[in-house]
């Protein structure tokens, strides 16, 4: 949880700035999208920041994303709103990365944080200003996580939140945001379309809109991440991030996040190559990739069972694809049957329940090493962005009846021997 007790948080923010136009807005104030209708992206006093904090001093602070203090916006201490933000693991898959005959595989699993995913640490971010800020009523437009991680946040700040998403979004995801307190709405649409609805009871019932990027301080939440996984590896990043990328928070905020290090002197200029992965049922910034465009319409008929990376368009989509771009990465879209292949791949080989999502990012790199746009002595990162537990798993179980004796040969023989051959070292 979050301690501090020296008065005011010592916050370098200086300013917001539009993330086309670069034109500079005032912190401190409610923002939405900047007057170009674009993000408005967080400026600090680094070199404050650099003569502040020496990355040693982060040694023995509490092991969550507040760590990082210095590099986030919340100003007053009680406006921490927090439900206990872990540092998620990097957990790895050794006996995978052997069989494929890969580098070394990490899993930044990110379904261990607070309402069990990484939406927890936008949300946090954003729930937190918005108290600072006044703000009494929020909405937002949700595939399930963003919701659950903004009904609990608003919860815990005394907020009253108004959740709107697809009708066919896991019933799990639906009740768990009920359970924390938010009004849940089922809309007969997609994302976007429940994103209008969100941007219409703006107007008329003077909420705040928190959508994907329409805030500024979800990124920074988001941030956190790639902060925390330059701290894990030893203030060095690794060679590939495989990313799920929907509205592209966690994409965007990374890569903030290592230009923001190089500059307060933690990391050197060396930064990992920026992999998109979608689905190809739903894949607007893999089409804009390989155009070579900046901004990528909307996808018509978008449709995926990994619901967090099923965003028809993205209003950060500018600065998804040039984080791509400056990395030297690529983007790149796997099918659904390669996705639930992998999701059990990794559960029944390695002991990691993965969300689809995640299992995704895992498909992905399987396709990348096998026609080298990974090299097979690369260290990679697959981000897993939520418990596997929230999503609905195939059928299992094989009936057994008490009151008759046991036919254990046929039993035994009846349940099949792993597929997989145990792990060599
Ligand atoms: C939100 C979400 C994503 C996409 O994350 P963005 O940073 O918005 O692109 C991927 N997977 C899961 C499970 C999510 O909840």
């Amino acid at each position: 949880m979050f301690e501090w007790t020296g008065g005011e948080l010592p916050t370098f923010v200086t300013h917001l700035e539009c993330s086309l136009t670069g034109e500079r807005y005032p912190a401190d104030t409610l923002q939405t999208l900047s007057k170009a209708g674009r993000p408005l992206l967080v400026r600090y006093d680094l070199d404050g920041i650099r003569r502040a904090l020496p990355r040693d001093k982060l040694a023995d602070r509490p092991q969550t994303l507040w760590r990082y203090r210095e590099l986030l916006p919340v100003r007053r201490p009680e406006n921490v709103v927090s439900l206990g933000e872990v540092v998620t693991p990097l957990v790895s898959l050794p006996r995978i990365s052997d069989r494929l005959g890969g580098g070394e595989i990490l899993v930044k699993d990110e379904g261990r944080l607070p309402t069990g995913s990484f939406k927890a640490r936008g949300l946090a971010l954003a729930v937190s200003m918005a108290k600072e800020l006044g703000v009494e009523t929020m909405a937002m437009p949700t595939n399930g996580n963003a919701g659950a991680a903004m009904a609990a946040y608003c919860s815990r700040a005394g907020i009253k939140a108004y959740v709107f998403c697809p009708d066919d979004t896991p019933a799990v995801n639906v009740r768990e945001i009920a359970m924390q307190g938010a009004e849940v709405f089922l809309v007969d649409g997609l994302i976007d379309d429940c994103g209008k609805l969100v941007a219409e009871g703006e107007q008329e019932v003077g909420w705040f809109n928190c959508s994907t990027l329409r805030e500024p301080y979800r990124i920074e939440g988001k941030k956190t991440m790639g902060i925390e996984l330059a701290e894990q590896l030893g203030w060095e990043v690794p060679d590939v991030i495989f990313y799920p990328t929907g509205g592209g928070t966690g994409i965007i905020g990374m890569w903030k996040a290592f230009g923001e290090l190089e500059k307060i002197g933690w990391i050197g200029p060396k930064r990992p190559r920026m992999v998109v992965v979608q689905a190809t049922g739903c894949a607007p910034m893999v089409k804009a990739w390989e155009e070579g465009v900046e901004h990528a319409p909307r996808w018509e008929n978008a449709h995926t069972f990994a619901a967090g990376i099923r965003v028809p368009q993205a209003v950060g989509d500018f600065l998804i694809l040039r984080a791509v771009r400056e990395s030297g990465g690529f983007a790149t879209a796997v099918a659904d049957d390669m996705i639930a292949d992998a999701w059990r791949e990794v559960a029944s080989e390695e002991g990691l329940l993965l969300c689809p999502e995640g299992a995704a990012t895992y498909a992905a790199y399987k396709n990348a090493l096998a026609d080298g746009r990974v090299g097979t002595d690369e260290r990679v990162v697959l981000f897993n962005c939520a418990s596997g537990l929230k999503y609905p798993m195939p059928e299992a179980g094989t009936p057994l009846k008490l009151g008759s004796a046991v036919d254990w040969r046929k039993l035994i023989g009846a349940i099949p021997t792993p597929r997989i051959p145990a792990h060599k070292r």
